[in-house]
């Protein structure tokens, strides 16, 4: 197929299994100023699958280094709060959301770590209405990602850059099945297999899952009341969407102060600009108590310290070792891909529907409970094809849940 073809299909793919939009549906999209392609196509098949307006907002990386690089020191605790009081406000009114990830994932990486820390807190701090609708999943929702050249370049560095954009956007298109005959069924199959994952372990009601694997030795408590989601989910107002394009996980909310060991991660994570690899933590009581990182250890020690629950975890995820984006053996440098291509944590804010009835539970409910709460929500590879992953029972029985980085189940 033409990337001109797969470009529509994936475009298709986006609005009807990951947005499912609504007639009559508001949608805000942002995306890098290089997605204008694929934003154009989505833009078409939301507006012919009845969409009422649909607004998107660009970055570019080029301006957003031009701050680091010429701004004031004492404007990095600023943010555009009156963008994000808007986004909220959009979402209240019913729109749907699409934010389309593409950025260079070390663009930042030679900027002061002290402005990072603190514009990443400004913008988390006036981002919170917006993202608590949307971890609270009140509307459809949905992540994708487009290939841009620097991203490319970051994956395939060997490669000119045409070739490495075009290298990208086949893997994307393969990992997320826009290249298969009908993606849209292709998409209602895995999340099918997906939900019988789930309820398998929502049947079992583990109290803690216990990891065994190279530089890791760990007990993770789960929240009491615990859901395991994946793949589709009902969002509040009704409406059934794939919140992440591609998803191979299952995951549920952690104890946030029952977190006990070692675990050392196993594929790199970009965050903000910066690129953090070999991390290696050690947690008591739910809390990282000590850290270290063969590569930006600062840009790390950083995000956990950004608040009391960015230093605990809001999220565990389990994914097969040979799950397709796994399998393709690239390292995207990219979280939506990496961590669906192995078992994750996330230190920091919990999913409001990974607790039962978490809708209609107020904060303290929330967190006696167990869910976390943060401004920040970061998730980190610690599966691979030698890690082994028991479900321990309230009654202290354990059985095997994954084997060598496989499903024992
Ligand atoms: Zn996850
Ligand atoms: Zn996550």
């Amino acid at each position: 197929m033409t990337h001109d073809l797969l470009l529509d299909a994936y475009a298709g793919l986006t609005v009807r299994s990951g947005l499912n939009i609504s007639p009559g549906q508001q949608l805000l999209i942002t995306a890098p100023l290089d997605a204008v392609p694929l934003v154009r196509r989505i833009t078409e098949h939301a507006y012919r699958a009845g969409a009422s307006l649909v607004t998107t907002i660009y970055s570019d990386d080029v301006t957003t280094l031009a701050r680091y690089q010429h701004a004031a020191d004492d404007t990095f605790d600023t943010a555009q709060a009156w963008l994000f009081n808007g986004m909220a406000e959009a979402f209240k009114g019913g729109a749907a959301r699409l934010a389309i990830a593409g950025e260079d994932p070390a663009l930042l990486s030679g900027q002061d770590p002290r402005k990072l820390t603190r514009a990443n807190k400004a913008r988390s701090l006036a981002y919170r209405p917006a993202l608590e609708l949307i971890t609270g999943f009140a509307i459809n929702w949905c992540v994708i990602a487009a290939a841009t050249p620097a991203w490319a370049k970051s994956v395939f560095p060997e490669l000119p850059e045409a070739d490495a954009l075009e290298r990208l956007w086949r893997a994307i298109f393969s990992c997320t099945r826009a290249d298969l005959p009908d993606p849209v069924k292709a998409w209602e199959e895995h999340s099918a297999a997906l939900a019988r994952r789930t309820a398998f372990l929502n049947e079992r009601r583990y109290a803690a899952l216990k990891y065994s694997g190279p530089g890791t030795d760990l007990t993770l408590g789960l929240a009491d009341d615990h859901v395991w989601k994946g793949g589709a989910g009902r969002a509040r107002n009704g409406v059934i969407c794939n919140a992440n394009i591609p998803t191979e996980e299952v995951f549920t909310c952690p104890h946030k102060d029952r977190v006990d060991g070692t675990v050392c991660s196993t594929k790199p994570l970009s965050y903000q600009g910066s690129l953090i690899d070999g991390i290696k933590v050690r947690f008591e009581k739910g809390r990282i108590v000590e850290m270290t990182a063969a590569k930006g250890e600062e840009a790390f020690r950083s995000l956990i310290s950004t608040d009391e629950g960015a230093a605990r975890l809001g999220e565990v995820a389990l994914v097969p070792h040979s799950s397709p984006i796994s399998a393709s053996g690239i390292i995207f440098n990219n979280t939506l891909f990496d961590e669906n291509a192995a078992s994750h944590i996330a230190v920091g804010q919990s999913y409001t529907e990974n607790i039962r009835d978490g809708g209609n539970r107020t904060q303290d409910e929330m967190a006696a409970l167990g869910a976390n709460t943060s401004l920040v929500h970061v998730d980190w590879m610690i599966g691979s094809g030698a890690l082994d992953i028991d479900g321990v029972k309230a009654d202290g029985t354990s059985e095997p849940l994954m084997r060598k980085g496989e499903w024992a189940i």
